[in-house]
């Protein structure tokens, strides 16, 4: 199994068709990407099969070829995301002992000085003279089990881990995809708004299995404008968008472009209230879903359908959870003893089924503490009530352990966003003599400490409120957009 295959019958029933676009741009037909990428790959014929090979560039149409040369090649695609700093680059190269990193002109001058690992530009003269090389046969014989993807963790918890992804991985990954969440064909486009190291990348796969177009936005990054511009220029669009996106595109104040037709969300917390404003601005367009490197894009979902009722929009616990488990799938919760929980109990997140890694690569100490039992603990604690809706609480580490009572950071930000003078929050244990922690939110917005006390007493038990407000111009973020609550202790300590 070789997911060069998705393309190889792309490419024999939709030939001259447009496969890749760079903003309104076709750069290639169906045909001429398969035929570029066995080029690029005979071209690293010499790397071996099991070469891990970078790649580390804003979004660019040519990363979709690299992709497929790289598994024609037989080789591990090892995705970069473009703003780290280059030292942490540098430690997953390092960590992964690529053969070569293909980069952008600008991040190829930020990462020649500090890496021994090859550094060729993409679109460069040698780059150009690859995609002229003698062009590899198709690949028949590829083990499901090789790996394809290493995907570096965005690091929230402490360094990175490149979490090990096959190829039965990422087709297990497209056929959930395709079977719970959308149903692409030839006259579909996936606009690649977020990263392609990240999600937006690991959905190439499912749409290219379909024949639906690869848009890359002509600014190689996320802008709201530009996003909905290409959603009227192009047809039946898809796209992966973490949640901050998402209320970026809110806040544009611009209705629904006419191709826009479905926006996955997840990799992060959507709060209720940002899901509503997004449904009232675009409409029912939208699919949740919760996952992890680990188990890429697919451990639970909320499909389209599950975010309506015949009246309106579903109930509040319906659209603050993260759906049920992914077609091929198993979850479940754990108690603290390591028995499933009862409806509603907290416990920690686990899973299992064909798409989930098979460890982490050359961590064999992270990889006998993630892998247990034969399920990946997740990290991640949440509930299932008694319809099979899976709520997620926070990661296990965030959770704030006060006087001896639980408090789930999520459900303080959940009623905190709930008042119209809070733009964003974050809250956080902090360490206390009497208390052990105590709940200190990190506020950005035009409000006072009075109100939101007011606020909360109202809407959640007393024991709940913060004892302490922060005001702040803005939340630290990783790269991906998600607030670093390792940071924000990190100042209150
Ligand atoms: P990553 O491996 O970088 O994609 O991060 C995965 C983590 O992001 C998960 O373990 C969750 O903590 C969080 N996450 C992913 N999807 C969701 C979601 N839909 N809602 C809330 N948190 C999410």
């Amino acid at each position: 199994m070789n997911l060069f295959a998705l393309l190889e019958q792309a490419a024999a029933r939709h030939g001259e068709r447009g496969a890749v676009y760079h903003g309104v741009q076709q750069i290639h037909s169906w045909a001429s990407l398969r035929e570029r990428a066995l080029r690029l790959a005979g071209s690293l014929r010499d790397l071996g099969p099991g070469a891990r090979i970078a790649v580390a560039s804003e979004n660019r149409p040519e990363i979709v070829e690299l992709m497929f040369a790289i598994w024609a090649a037989e080789c591990v695609f090892v995705p970069l995301n473009f703003k780290l700093h280059p030292r942490e680059m540098e430690q997953i190269l390092d960590d992964s002992g690529a053969a070569r990193v293909f980069a952008s002109p600008k991040i190829a001058a930020q990462l020649t000085p500090v890496t021994s690992a090859p550094v060729e530009v993409i679109g460069s003269a040698e780059y150009r003279s690859r995609c002229a090389a003698d062009p590899l046969s198709v690949p028949r014989y590829t083990e499901a089990a090789s790996l394809a993807w290493l995907f570096y963790t965005s690091g929230t918890t402490g360094r990175s881990k490149g979490a090990m992804l096959s190829h039965r991985n990422l087709m297990a990954m497209t056929v959930s995809h395709l079977a719970d969440f959308d149903s692409p064909d030839e006259f579909s486009s996936l606009i690649h708004g977020a990263p392609m190291s990240h999600g937006s990348g690991l959905y190439v796969p499912p749409y290219v299995s379909r024949g639906a177009r690869q848009v890359v936005p002509a600014s190689g990054s996320f802008d709201p404008d530009e996003f909905l511009d290409l959603c009227g220029q192009h047809q039946r669009c898809s796209a992966f968008l973490a949640p901050t996106m998402v209320a970026r595109l809110v806040q544009t104040g611009r209705p629904r472009p006419a191709h826009l037709d479905t926006v996955v969300y997840g990799g992060g917390p959507m709060y209720v209230d940002s899901l509503k404003k997004a449904m009232t601005a675009f409409g029912p367009i939208f699919v949740q879903l919760y996952g992890q490197g680990e188990a890429p894009m697919t451990i639970t979902g909320l499909r389209r359908g599950d975010h309506v009722t015949a009246d309106g929009w579903a109930p509040d616990a319906v659209l603050g959870s993260v759906g049920y488990a992914r077609s091929g799938v198993d979850v479940a919760v754990l108690g603290e003893d390591g028995e499933p929980a009862g409806v509603d109990e907290i416990g920690e997140i686990v899973c299992r089924g064909d798409v989930v890694m098979s460890g982490y690569w050359n961590n064999l100490g992270a990889t006998q503490a993630t892998l247990k039992d034969g399920w990946l603990r997740t990290g991640d604690m949440g509930s299932f009530d008694a319809h099979g809706f899976l709520t997620l609480r926070d990661r296990s580490k965030d959770v704030v352990i006060s006087g001896g009572s639980n408090i789930y950071p999520r459900e303080v930000e959940e009623v905190l966003l709930e008042h119209p003078g809070v733009l964003e929050v974050g809250v956080v244990g902090a360490p206390d003599t009497d208390w052990g922690e105590v709940v200190v939110a990190f506020v950005v917005g035009d409000v006072g400490v009075a109100e939101l006390d007011a606020h909360l007493l109202e809407r959640i038990a007393r024991f709940k409120r913060p004892k302490r407000y922060e005001f702040v111009d803005e939340l630290p973020k990783n790269s991906y957009g998600k607030v670093l609550k390792r940071e924000l202790r990190e100042r209150l300590k």
